[in-house]
């Protein structure tokens, strides 16, 4: 560390060690990955996000719009979650992967989950090691089908116990399989939220299933089948895109099926493996929200601390008082402790022998509900001008309050991070 001489003669400590995101040592390859990553997300995302976000959610999916030279430009770069890990060693594969996330959520929240979603039927094909279906889902555009409009955080429940008691069954939704002589025959519709709905060429779908013994286990609960589903089959149909408020850069829209029929050998987990699958595809989502929302959140921070040396308010610069040093200084300590958490639940996740989406699903609620605090306090230092449409900070709030509902609401996953804490404390008594 560097020392200098005041001008008293004592010596003061010089500036820390940081990298671009902040107090930790990179290590030379992880810094190569960070620097390329950074600058897809500087020159190409952040750009082409804001342009996206003032366009209809109609105009933002039609042929020539910036959606689709980011997605072609994504692809000749290189950049998708369905890249093959070659030999990295797995400590170091959830590392780079949380450094790489971050820095895609930093230069756009909504490109970013339509990148993730696009690659997950492929990802979910190469984790039972199905060449077949690693095939079908190479190189196409994808989505993961889960929620239904009367089926929301019912379809997460993966225990029996976790019903309110008043109710005698689950809940098998709208959009639902029979499986039968080798097929699976897929009838109803998803709900409006499905990223990547209306531009999804395939998707991987957790749904209500009926092996030829109804929807039902004896103990009520709907039994399940996750499957994927070429979306040019007959029989689908789409919605319209959705217009929403936040990570506008996310197409969204409904799937219809009516009597859509696959192979079974097209199951990734079905039968009484159905929740275990679940819950595996379902944590990866969990630690990729994480990251992306620490980056959201930094980017957000990053544009505070620049307004805050641009801006003179009371005869300073905002930066000199010190209750606004005192406001970035919480802001920043949130950045550090959401990167803490999501780098926690990366590693978990992927050196675990039993990972699981109550505990993924904890870690998404500290990072997104610190992402929405962190981009609230940022537009709070922009004062009025944070509200205009001219600077930044509106759309990035707007993003991350869409963050603490999707991929499971967040109230609902922190009730769910204490219901797995008490099973947890049950289990060693
Ligand atoms: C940006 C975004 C992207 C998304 N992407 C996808 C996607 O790719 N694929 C997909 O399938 N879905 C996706 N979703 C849907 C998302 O997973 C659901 O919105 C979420 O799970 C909540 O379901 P819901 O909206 O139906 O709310 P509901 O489940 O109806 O919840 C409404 C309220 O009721 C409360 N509540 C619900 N159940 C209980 C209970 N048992 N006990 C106590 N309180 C309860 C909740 O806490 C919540 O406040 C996305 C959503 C968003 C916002």
């Amino acid at each position: 560390m560097t020392q200098k001489l005041d001008r008293d003669g004592s010596v003061r400590p010089g500036l820390p060690h940081v990298e671009l995101t902040g107090f930790e040592i990179l290590s030379d390859d992880e810094r190569v990955v960070q620097d390329a990553t950074h600058k897809f997300a500087r020159d190409v995302m952040r750009p082409m996000g804001i342009a996206i976000d003032k366009l209809s959610a109609e105009e933002s999916i039609a042929p020539g719009s910036p959606y689709w030279d980011f997605m072609r430009i994504a692809v000749e770069s290189g950049i998708g979650f369905d890249a093959d890990p070659g030999d990295v060693p797995p400590q170091l594969l959830a590392r780079l992967q949380a450094i790489v996330i971050e820095e895609l959520g930093w230069g756009d929240m909504g490109l970013t989950v339509s990148l993730a979603a696009a690659a997950f039927a492929n990802m979910m094909a190469k984790r039972v090691g199905n060449q077949e279906l690693i095939e079908l889902t190479e190189g196409k555009l994808g989505c993961w089908i889960a929620t239904q409009p009367d089926r929301g955080s019912d379809g997460t429940m993966l225990y029996p116990d976790e019903r309110h008691p008043s109710a005698t069954q689950g809940n098998k939704g709208n959009l639902t399989a029979k499986v039968s002589g080798g097929d699976i025959v897929i009838n109803g519709q998803s709900s409006a939220w499905v990223s990547n709905g209306p531009v999804a060429q395939v998707a991987i779908m957790s749904i209500a299933a009926d092996y030829g013994d109804g929807f039902f286990d004896d103990g009520g609960h709907p039994r399940g089948v996750e499957v994927i589903v070429p979306l040019d089959l007959p029989g689908v149909s789409r919605g319209k895109p959705l217009e929403k408020l936040g990570q506008r850069a996310l197409p969204q829209g409904e799937v219809y099926f009516d009597n859509v029929k696959v192979p079974v050998r097209y199951a990734v987990s079905l039968g009484d493996d159905y929740w275990r699958g679940h819950a595996s595809t379902w944590s990866t989502a969990g630690v990729g929200m994480g990251q992306m929302a620490t980056g959201l959140a930094r980017a957000a921070f990053e544009l505070a601390m620049q307004y805050a040396h641009e801006r003179r308010q009371g005869g300073a610069l905002l930066a000199e008082h010190q209750m606004v040093q005192y406001r970035l200084g919480t802001m920043a300590r949130n950045v550090e402790t959401m990167r803490a958490v999501a780098r926690r639940a990366t590693e978990y996740t992927v050196l675990s022998p039993a990972k699981h989406p109550y505990y993924t699903g904890g870690s998404k609620v500290t990072c997104t509900d610190l992402a929405f605090e962190v981009a609230d306090e940022a537009l709070q230092i922009f004062g009025g001008y944070g509200l205009t449409r001219e600077y930044p900070l509106e759309k990035l709030f707007r993003d991350a309050r869409a963050a603490r509902i999707e991929d499971g609401e967040n109230h609902l996953l922190n009730m769910k991070f204490g219901y797995l804490n008490a099973l947890l404390y049950r289990a060693s008594l």
